[in-house]
């Protein structure tokens, strides 16, 4: 198998400005991941009670972390779900791109280290 040469400090640098556009082009995001739902009312007399009724909804909840690590949700009106679906959608996005672009900036400065001769240490434990 021929060994994938590594890219040069220039490459890194370009690859790295075409993630800096790409995030400068994120839209509007949101937190939080989307769920559809459909409920029961609770009325013993609705439709909703009898066994195998597709009950009530969708109605469309946006869920985050609150604080103790509980998921709220938050209802989203219908004419925003689809808004919200991409909001979400650019929200993963930004955070793959910005991962990205922190990836490629740590081996840029290793490559400029390296450049000079330098480098980082072997890992050396934390002083408590
Ligand atoms: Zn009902």
């Amino acid at each position: 198998m021929p060994n994938q040469p590594l890219p040069t400090l220039h490459e890194l640098e370009i690859v790295r400005e075409r993630l800096k556009e790409q995030i400068a082009q994120i839209g509007d995001l949101r937190l939080g991941t989307l769920s559809e739902s459909y409920r029961k009312c609770g009325k013993p007399t609705c439709h909703c009670a009898r066994e195998g009724d597709p009950k009530h909804g969708p109605f469309y909840l946006l869920y985050r972390r609150g604080k103790g690590q509980k998921a709220i949700g938050h209802a989203i009106p219908g004419k925003y779900v689809e808004k919200t679906r991409e909001q979400v959608a650019e929200c993963h996005r930004f955070r793959e791109l910005c991962r990205e672009y922190m990836e490629i900036s740590e081996q840029i400065g290793d490559l400029k280290m390296k450049a000079q001769g330098e480098g980082l240490s072997e890992p050396v434990k934390k002083n408590s």
